[in-house]
């Protein structure tokens, strides 16, 4: 497959990620396994930006179809993005990669605010930078917080790290007959409605030309491969 080469990437995880065999919350085994990814992809050279989702914990959607008001179900949504970053944290500090979280949701005691210019110098003193608490607004996801933030830090790709090895032209859970793309359109993602990100990030990749790449994170050792550009995944693009 023909891969861009890539320095500087954010990678997106939905909090499901964290979230083991189990059907709730943080799995410190599968979050210090993901951990060893990151420190992979790390040693290997690349600059790291993280955004974790919060979906192991809490979704603002799941909140308001019982009955909360939409944004306050949102806030709560966001805090939880602000635990799986600090768990995180936790577990790369562990493996002694130095970290930094800021998050969009001002918490002077447990991080950083999101200061852009303090974000990339950190990237450039060779710390991981995890991004929380997505935009800072309810109604958006943090999808489009991880769009947000690739491009306001110039990555070079968003790395879109999910339980399958790319996208397909329908779900490969259910239809065996489902193709995977090797490179696909913003556009086309967009008309088909492929399940790759929110519309919203997917249109702000596209409008700032950061490629999506998305692949498992499932497998051991796929990140570093991914971004030595072997390995399976499907690229979006132009
Ligand atoms: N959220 C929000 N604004 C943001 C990012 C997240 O309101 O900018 C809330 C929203 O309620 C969302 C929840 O945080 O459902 C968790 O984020 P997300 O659903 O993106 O997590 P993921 O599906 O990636 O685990």
């Amino acid at each position: 497959m023909n891969r861009p080469a890539f320095k500087r990437i954010l990678l997106k995880l939905s909090g499901e990620a964290l979230m083991g065999s189990g059907e709730f919350g943080i799995d410190t085994d599968t979050v210090a396994r993901v951990a060893k990814e990151v420190q992979a992809a790390k040693e290997a050279g690349f600059e790291l930006c993280l955004v974790i989702g919060g979906g192991n914990i809490f979704r603002g959607v799941a909140g308001a179809a019982g009955g909360m008001d939409r944004a306050q179900a949102d806030y709560m949504g966001m805090l939880a993005t602000v635990m799986n970053a600090l768990a995180m944290q936790n577990a790369l500090e562990q493996l002694g990669v130095h970290t930094r979280v800021q998050s969009a949701i001002e918490m002077d005691q447990v991080c950083e605010p999101v200061i852009r210019r303090r974000a990339l110098r950190h990237l450039e003193k060779g710390r991981v930078v995890i991004f929380a608490a997505g935009v800072g607004s309810p109604y958006f996801t943090t999808d489009s917080g991880a769009a947000l933030r690739a491009a306001e830090m110039k990555c070079d790709a968003l790395l879109k790290g999910t339980s399958v090895d790319g996208v397909y032209d329908s779900d490969p859970k259910t239809n065996p007959d489902a193709r995977r793309f090797d490179n696909v359109s913003y556009d086309r993602v967009l008309s088909d409605n492929l399940r790759v990100m929110d519309a919203s990030a997917v249109a702000l990749c596209r409008d700032n030309n950061i490629p999506i790449v998305v692949f498992s994170i499932r497998e051991q050792g796929n990140l570093a491969k991914i971004l030595g550009g072997e390995g399976t995944a499907t690229i979006v693009g132009s």
